[in-house]
């Protein structure tokens, strides 16, 4: 059955970390429909007061961020002593799992373009070992086709397989680039919650219209189908299976239940956040 539309949302512009600007696609009052995606930042900007200020020092546990750049330069740090940048086309994958400690810092830059996206840990896996990959350009597969070009982060487009699948949630994750009337066409696992963040162009799906700069829910189906229209289309593309389970969300921390989130920043308080049995 075809993917039909089932919630359009904007997102709110909003500030984070120390001062950066950003758009809050999806956040907490749209996880029970995203799930098992919690949030969705995107940034977009030409002028470097807009984000330099950037997210110093602070935690994470219970999720993984994905941080993806069309163009920019984001540089980080982190507890594990894993250090570097993110630059165009390039990919963060980062589990926090039982704790983390990290910082992103957005470098001047003639465009920031792209997302940050938290994908949610299972409960079994919420305290797992923290990860980083670090995923540059030339590491993520393109598919060129007449008219559309697909760059295959996670998951499997066309046969290819992605640069990375994940260890938990095994998320699709496209970027894709169509140029106007192509019509982009994927098969999905049926169960899957699917969603698109446009970037720019325009779209058709089914009869509703897609503009720049939104994200797309769509309906359960094990097949999803997409029109470009006169500008072209350029979306990324997420499909997860969802958890299902209770949320206790507390700023950058995700867990199961209120004790849990409580023990999280009772450790940070007790410097007891990162867990030396867990890495070493
Ligand atoms: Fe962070």
């Amino acid at each position: 059955m075809l993917r039909g539309v089932k919630k359009i949302v904007k997102g709110q512009k909003t500030q984070d970390g120390a001062g950066v600007h950003l758009v809050r696609v999806i956040s907490r009052p749209d996880v029970v429909d995203f799930d098992p995606f919690l949030m969705l930042d995107a940034f977009d900007s030409y002028n470097p007061e807009d984000y330099i200020k950037g997210f110093p020092w602070h935690p994470h546990r219970g999720i993984e961020t994905v941080t993806y750049l069309i163009q920019g330069d984001i540089e980080h740090g982190d507890s594990l002593g894993n250090k570097g940048s993110i630059l165009d086309g390039g990919c963060q994958w980062m589990t926090a799992g039982g704790g983390i400690l990290h910082q992103e810092m957005p470098q001047a830059c003639e465009h920031m373009l792209g997302v940050q996206l938290w994908l949610n840990l299972p409960a079994k896996d919420k305290m797992t070992r923290p990860q980083y990959r670090d995923i540059v350009s030339d590491n993520v597969p393109k598919v060129v086709k007449d008219g559309s070009t697909v760059g295959v982060i996670s998951g499997e487009y066309d046969g290819i397989s992605g640069a990375v699948h994940g260890d938990y949630v095994k998320m699709t994750f496209l970027d894709v680039e169509l140029e106007k009337n192509i019509e982009f066409d994927l098969v999905t696992n049926s169960e899957d919650n699917l969603f698109i963040y446009t970037i720019y162009g325009s779209g058709l799906v089914n009869e509703n219209t897609v503009d720049a700069k939104s994200g797309v829910l769509f309906e359960a189906g094990d097949h999803f189908k997409l029109t470009a229209l006169e500008d072209g289309l350029r979306f990324l593309l997420f499909a997860g299976k969802p958890i299902k389970e209770p949320i206790a969300w507390g700023g950058p921390i995700v867990m199961n239940t209120r004790e849990e989130l409580n023990q999280a920043f009772q450790d940070l308080e007790d410097g007891n956040f990162i867990r030396k049995d867990v890495i070493l």
